[in-house]
C-alpha cells in the first residue's frame, strides 16, 4: 500500500509539509499536508488525514470525527495496519483526554477502537515484536502476516 496509490485512489491533492510530525487535511481542497513518508508512522497520520477527508463528518471537535478517521484509516490498510500504526493511534488520540473524551460513553467508544486496531494488527505485528524486529545491522525484518477479515 503506497500513499500515493491511496491519493490517487481517491483523488487528494498533496503538499508538502516541512514539519516532521504534522499533517492536516484541508476539506474545500482535498489537499493533505504531509511530510515525506519514510515509515509506518508518517503513514499513519497520513491516511489519517484522508480518513478526515473521506468520513461523513465535518465537525472536528467531535472525538467520533477522530474515531471514524481512524477506523477507516484500518479499513483501508488491512492487514498492513501494524503495531506501530496503533501506538500512533493510541497516543494520537489519548491527547484528546480529558478535552473531548468527557464521558464514560466517549471513553468506551474510544476503547473500542483501540480494541479493534490491536486486533487487526495481531499479535505478530505488535510494538515489541516491530523493536525486535530491527536487527543488529539496522535492517528492519518485514514479516507479513497473515490477513484475516
Ligand atoms: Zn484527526
Amino acid at each position: 500500500m503506497r500513499a500515493v496509490d491511496l491519493a490517487v485512489q481517491h483523488e487528494w491533492n498533496l503538499e508538502r509539509e516541512p514539519e516532521r510530525h504534522k499533517a492536516t487535511a484541508h476539506f474545500a481542497t482535498r489537499t493533505i499536508r504531509t511530510p515525506p513518508i519514510h515509515g509506518d508512522l508518517e503513514l499513519a497520520v497520513f491516511v489519517h488525514e484522508g480518513g478526515h477527508l473521506e468520513s461523513p463528518m465535518g465537525d472536528r471537535d467531535r472525538i467520533d470525527n477522530e474515531l471514524l478517521a481512524w477506523r477507516w484509516e484500518m479499513k483501508m490498510l488491512g492487514f498492513r495496519w501494524s503495531g506501530a500504526m496503533q501506538h500512533e493511534m493510541e497516543a494520537c488520540l489519548r491527547t484528546y483526554q480529558p478535552l473531548r473524551i468527557k464521558t464514560y460513553q466517549d471513553l468506551q467508544l474510544m476503547e473500542a477502537v483501540f480494541a479493534e486496531g490491536a486486533e487487526q494488527a495481531g499479535p505478530a505485528r505488535s510494538e515489541t515484536m516491530n523493536r525486535t524486529a530491527i536487527g543488529g545491522n539496522g535492517q528492519r525484518t518485514y514479516v507479513r502476516r497473515t490477513a484475516h477479515d
